[in-house]
Formats: C-alpha cells, structure tokens, sequence
C-alpha cells in the first residue's frame, strides 16, 4: 500500500432512493442502493467496481462526482468532503474529476460536429481560446485514435467503437485526474472493447490518469485494474488486489462470478458455479447476508447475522462469515 494519501476516500457511503421525508405520507418503499460501501483509490491506480445490474455500481460512480446526493457517509477527494463544498470549490475542481458513460451517443448533441463537442468542456470552463481549443481538440483525437479529417463530422457518422473515443476524448480535454468510467465497454463487441481497454490503458500511462472502471463483467476489468471490489445489492462483499482476486478469491459469490470468466489455458478452467435464484429485490434485501439466498454454502449464522466487512489477510477484505 501506497503512504501517499489517497486520491479518492469513500467512507461509509449510502445512497437510499424513495425516502419520504413527509411524516403524513405512506412510508414509500425505500431501496437501499448503496448501503455503507467504503474504499479508498491512489493515484494512478485503476479500482474495478464489479457486480450483476442493480448492485449499485452506477449510484457510487455519480456519487463520486457529486452527480447525484447522498444519503450519508463521505467522499473526500484529495482529502476535501465533496458532497459538503461550497459550488465555488465544485466549480473549481468539476473539470478534474470526469465521467464516461457506457453509451457516448446518448451524451452527444446530434447537431453539434464532434469537433465542437469535444472542445466544448475547455470553451464552458473558460479554459482556452477559440483558435487554442481547436488545436487541442485535433490533439485529443489523435491520441484517441481518431481521425483528424473527421472533426466536422456529426455524430451518427461514427461506429460504436469511435463514439466511445469521443466520449473519452471529451473526458480527458481537461486533464482530469480521476475518471469514472461507467461500463464504457459493455455496449461495444468483444474485439472493439479490447481497442478501448488498451486506450484507456494507455492513457492510464501517458497521463497518470486515476480511473474507477464499472463493469458488470470480471473478464473485462481482468488487465486493466489492479484493485478490485466485488458489490452485491448495495454492499462491498470482496476488495483486494486484481491478483490476489483472480489467484485466491475468497467470497462465495466472487468465485461464482469467477468461475463464469473463460480462460485461456483450458487445462485451469474453474468449475462453473451457477448460482440458484435471481437477485432479490433491493427494497426488500434478504436478513443477515444479503447474499445468503443464492450462496451454495449459506448455514444458519448467514440468515441471521450480517457479516463483518474484515481484513482476512493484508489488503484483502472480505464479508462472509465461511471464511
Ligand atoms: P448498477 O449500476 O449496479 O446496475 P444502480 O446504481 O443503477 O446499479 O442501481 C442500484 C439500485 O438503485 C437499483 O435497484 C436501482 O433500481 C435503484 N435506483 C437507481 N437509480 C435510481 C433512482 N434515480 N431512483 C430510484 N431508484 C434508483
Ligand atoms: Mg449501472
């Protein structure tokens, strides 16, 4: 572990949707979409954030940049509470904390050419120049891997593939150093979204760039992460290092997971664990480990008790109580 202090700390973060705060009214069904999560990112590292849909991976990524409230808990950014700064200070650190969503082309003005929308950002923040934005812009897209003739085109001209560079182009015109990356590969096939991993390991290196990368998907954040926390309806089940993850994965439902991830070498292929039941509801999560109602090796402490989130070894956390 790194003595610097981390860039990103999350503290106890929940996040719960539908509460009223009208006493006169029904109790309206509250979810609880993210439900006392905690990690820390150091810069330059790239923190993977797994789980199935629903898990509450979106709601943590906004809640990272301020894009939407929370309920309670903390966020501190280079060691300042985001959620309590004045909009002065947001406005202030806004372009150096960016998002990128799964699906760019949502995100783009179809009348707007891509040129402009990338450069957007840097002209809104007051940044730069007319003539200097479209400078930078050719600069961005080229080390995004686009093609510089196509800056006045409009954005249904381009595969899904090169909205994403878009999108990432977009993101990193304004030098961040923390990017959410919200499952920015999943709507792509299978060989465009190696292209994308690379990009964005790529400028992982070239700018020191500090990414959480959402994936519901344990093969794609594999090569690109080194750290990892495994979410199930709202709470952190497993967190640990990319390799220790993937060597000795200590939580039941990790190694479900795991175990869906093909390898390379068929001679290491993982028993295929196939779990029973669909996630609950998250209005009405199961008692004791919320995960207990699809866990093959569940017993009787599991309905009851929640499990701890502990230290098991060094930098390895895990909340079961079978292990
Ligand atoms: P994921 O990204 O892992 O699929 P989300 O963070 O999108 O998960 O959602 C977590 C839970 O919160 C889900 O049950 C979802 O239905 C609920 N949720 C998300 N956004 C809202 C919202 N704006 N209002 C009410 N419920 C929401
Ligand atoms: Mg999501």
């Amino acid at each position: 572990m790194s003595a610097e202090a981390p860039l990103i700390e999350v503290k106890n973060l929940k996040k719960y949707y539908g509460e009223s705060n009208n006493i006169f009214k029904r109790k309206k069904e509250v979810v609880k979409a993210v439900d006392g999560v905690s990690f820390t990112i150091h810069k330059g590292e790239t923190f993977g954030l797994v789980g199935e849909s629903g898990s509450g991976k979106s709601t943590i990524g906004r809640s990272l940049l301020r894009l939407n409230s929370i309920t309670s808990g903390e966020v501190l950014y280079k060691g300042k509470n985001l959620h309590s700064l004045s909009d002065k200070e947001v406005r202030k650190i806004r372009p150096k904390i960016q998002f990128i969503f799964q699906d760019p082309f949502s995100s783009l003005n179809p009348r707007i050419r891509v040129g402009d929308a990338i450069g957007e950002a840097l002209l809104d923040h007051g940044l730069y120049r007319k003539d200097e934005v479209r400078k930078k812009v050719l600069e961005v897209m080229e080390i995004c891997g686009l093609s510089l003739q196509h800056i006045d085109r409009f954005p249904h001209e381009f595969s899904g593939g090169q909205r994403q560079r878009i999108g990432i182009a977009r993101a990193i015109i304004l030098q961040p150093d923390f990017i959410v990356a919200d499952e920015p590969v999943s709507a792509l096939d299978v060989s465009i979204q190696a292209q994308i991993i690379n990009l964005f390991s790529d400028l992982q290196k070239e700018k020191e760039i500090t990414y959480l990368f959402i994936s519901h998907d344990l093969s794609v954040v594999e090569h690109l992460c080194s750290k990892i926390g495994v979410l199930y309806l709202g709470s952190m089940m497993e967190l640990t290092s990319r390799d220790k993850l993937y060597e000795n994965p200590l939580h039941p439902y990790t190694k479900a997971l795991l175990s869906a991830v093909p390898v390379p070498n068929p001679t290491l292929k993982r028993e295929r664990i196939i779990l029973q039941g669909d996630v609950p509801n998250p209005a009405n999560p199961p008692k004791g480990c919320k995960f207990h109602t699809r866990c093959p090796l569940a017993t009787d402490i599991c309905q009851q008790e929640v499990p701890a989130f502990r230290e098991v070894e060094p930098e390895h956390f895990v909340a079961c109580h079978l292990v």
